[in-house]
């Protein structure tokens, strides 16, 4: 018997876990006592790990228009078709979707062949549907995608604002560790912000039950009431900040009286500024915020909003204060880190970053190749499926998620797909819906049998550890990646033997001349201090949160304490925020706004939890959460069947009738896809529009009716 310590592959909490295997099957899990983001806690879907797993359902093999070959076949095929589609159409007709799943090691070497040996720039990931927006509000304020706060923030704050966020059921172990930090801490206060009672406000203080889309309206009318009340830090707003004085001339454009306030958010004045007192009174107060916040039309603007009021207030860069995003997944921060976005060149930098093209090119002596590094970002996860609709892109390379259930307006895509010359898909579950899409099928290894590093929401960097063989012929991501490379021509650029020496080889680009050129602003990624840990100090690596450099070779735990940021001129900025309203709009046809979300003990589209039973008991089958009201009006019982239809789609489900709802709003799970059941995937109702600025779908903003079936 032996223990593995290692991370749980679900949401961003990153929980360290401590895994037992016997004679080769991995037989119990528990929660790592040492790994701080934990402290030995997990939640219902960590710790039944162990009863996901098993060869049942696995690709086993790689296969070729349907018909299983050897991995040198399919290696050879790849390249030989890729190169094709290349000759015939340019290197930009090339394309790779990833996820948040992916390991960073997995992540880097995708990016470096796209981006760096195929010259094409079109290479996004599924983060794009979950922090975008949140990282676009970073890079305008802070200058970086640079989380300040780290979870023992969220224990020491006086007060902590949950908006748009179900922390109870989406990142359960922080919820956890605020309820005992409330049990030890009587003065600590909780306030939720979300249009759903839902199972966080158990031991909320205060409920703001908002309107969808009113949350910029909200954090203006607090700018504005701060300085109406003087709780600004001026001094802070003075030595630290700049835009301070359009950002609240434009608050007071949208945000007059609390009353007008509350008006726009549907919420009681008192409430409301009960909420604004206790936000403007206290110095230790951390913002979290999610999926609620990010996925919206508008949704870069919400969160500057959120972080204008934190500026403006000095509660940034101290114990317990901050703007604090939370990602969904286990790995979306690593795939940012290396340059997983489309907008991202690699290591933190943009195309736009002076010299960075220059530098990349020249860590990964592609300067002398044709083609070179592309020269400005590519297409977004959204237009990336446009892109092939329109016959732009003719190969596509998806790795470990499935497009066609998580996109929005799953019809086009699933059109664009059958349209796509090249369709590649590497994957560890024997049926998605995507896999009939594509042309060429590569197994892959999972959870428990690869290794590598993930990042979660508080930078913190940490192994997993692969302890299972992988079943038949899977193999891993970065393997499957640098074969394809060699195939290509790309021998010495993708020759490692494991992926410490991809870890290697990232840590050294996070901080290749970072302290020689181009020097204001440094990169705040730097992980150069984990440079040379060999394969013995890879294995052995303990947690830690970047950046870690020379100066600060136990990790960082806090950014921004000085009030130096990463911008130019090292101000943070406040922006000027004009709140907008969801844009797909509510009509006569479609008059109730549909909310979608994850549910406590599913993860995505359940190709893993869903093999457990006691995590199917939950919540059996999908449903639709509808306000008693609404449910009169359109003729449908509690656990009646019911339609909900929209312009693009519809979703039938078994009514569920909730007072948590507010009137005229319906909620749907995520989750459910084609191989559980027929039309009940959420993404069919929502329209593809998206954030202008982080390209990140309006998912929680659909228009639907609803009626009997
Ligand atoms: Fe896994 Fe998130 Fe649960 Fe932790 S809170 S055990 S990371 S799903």
């Amino acid at each position: 018997m032996t223990q593995v310590k290692t991370t749980c592959p679900y949401c961003g909490v990153g929980c360290g876990v401590t895994a037992t295997v016997k004679a080769g099957t991995l037989c119990a899990v528990e929660g790592d006592l040492e790994h701080p983001a934990n402290y030995g806690r997990l939640c219902v879907k960590g710790s039944a790990l162990h009863e996901t797993l098993g060869h049942h359902g696995r690709l086993t093999h790689p296969r070729v228009d349907g018909v299983n070959v050897t991995w040198d076949a399919a290696l050879s095929t790849v390249a030989q078709r890729l190169n094709s589609v290349r000759s015939a159409h340019g290197n930009h007709s090339v394309a790779a979707y990833l996820s948040g799943q992916l390991l960073t090691e997995d992540y880097y070497v995708a990016n470096k062949l796209f981006k760096g040996f195929l010259g094409t720039p079109h290479l996004d990931t599924n983060s794009r549907l979950c922090m975008a927006s949140a990282v676009a509000g970073y890079k305008r304020a802070f200058g970086a995608d640079a989380v300040p706060c780290n979870y023992e923030d969220l224990e020491e704050a006086e007060l902590v604002v949950l908006v748009g966020s179900n922390l109870a059921w989406n990142h359960p172990v922080l919820y956890q560790r605020i309820k005992v930090a409330k049990e030890r801490n009587p003065l600590m206060r909780l306030v939720v912000i979300d249009p759903r009672v839902t199972d966080s406000c158990e031991i909320a203080d205060l409920y703001l039950g908002i309107k969808p889309g009113s949350d910029a309206y909200l954090f203006n009318g607090l700018l504005v009431w701060m300085a109406q009340h003087r709780r600004l830090d001026t001094v802070y707003i003075e030595r630290h900040t700049e835009g301070f004085d359009d950002a609240l001339a434009a608050a007071q454009q949208s945000a007059g009286s609390v009353a007008d306030v509350a008006a726009a958010c549907d919420v009681d004045p008192e409430r409301l500024e009960t909420f604004f007192y206790w936000f403007a009174s206290q110095l230790h107060v951390v913002t979290l915020y999610s999926q609620g916040v990010n996925q919206s039309s508008s949704g870069t603007d919400k969160c500057n909003a959120i972080i204008n009021c934190h500026l403006a207030g000095g509660k940034v860069g101290l114990p317990g204060a901050g703007p604090f995003s939370i990602t969904g997944q286990p790995n979306a921060m690593g795939g940012r880190e290396v340059g997983g976005l489309a907008n991202q060149l690699a290591a933190h930098m943009d195309y736009h970053t002076p010299g960075a093209i220059d530098l990349v090119s020249r860590f990964w002596a592609t300067e002398n190749l044709t083609p070179t590094l592309p020269e400005s970002p590519g297409y977004k996860a959204v237009e990336l499926f446009e892109a092939i609709e329109r016959g732009e892109i003719k190969a596509l390379w998806v790795m470990a998620t499935n497009p066609v259930i998580s996109l929005p307006d799953a019809a086009r895509v699933r059109a664009a797909l059958e349209k796509c010359p090249l369709v590649i898909v590497s994957e560890c579950a024997a049926h998605t819906d995507l896999l009939p899409y594509a042309d060429i099928v590569l197994p892959a290894s999972g959870w428990s049998e690869k290794d590598g590093t993930v990042t979660n929401s508080e930078r913190r960097i940490s192994r997993q550890r692969g302890m299972l063989a992988p079943p038949g012929e899977a193999r891993h991501d970065w393997w499957i990646i640098c074969e394809v490379a060699k195939q290509l021509g790309f021998v010495e650029a993708f020759n490692y033997a494991h992926p410490w020496e991809i870890f290697d080889e990232h840590a050294r680009l996070s901080g290749f001349e970072n302290d020689a050129i181009h020097a204001t602003p440094k990169r705040l990624f730097d992980i150069s201090g984990l440079v040379g840990l060999g394969r013995a100090g890879y294995d052995a690596l303990a947690p830690i949160q970047w950046p870690v450099t020379k100066a600060a070779p136990n990790g960082t735990a806090r950014l921004f304490e000085e009030g130096e940021f990463a911008t130019a001129n090292g101000r943070a900025k406040l922006l000027a925020i004009v709140p907008q309203w969801p844009e797909q709009a509510l009509s006569a046809a479609y008059p109730l706004r549909l909310n979608t979300g994850r549910i406590r003990d599913q993860w995505h589209t359940m190709t893993r939890t869903a093999r457990a039973p006691r995590l199917m008991n939950h919540r059996a089958e999908p449903f639709m959460d509808v306000h008693p009201d609404d449910a009169h009006a359109a003729g449908v019982t509690d656990q009646g069947l019911a339609v909900l239809t929209a312009a693009k789609g519809e979703f039938r489900a078994r009514v569920r009738i909730a007072n948590a709802q507010r009137r005229g709003e319906v909620f749907v799970p995520i989750h459910w896809t084609d191989c559980f059941t027929q039309q009940a995937r959420s993404s069919a109702l929502i329209d593809s529009i998206t954030d202008p600025l982080s390209g990140q779908p309006e998912s929680k903003h659909g228009a639907v009716a609803l009626a009997p079936l």
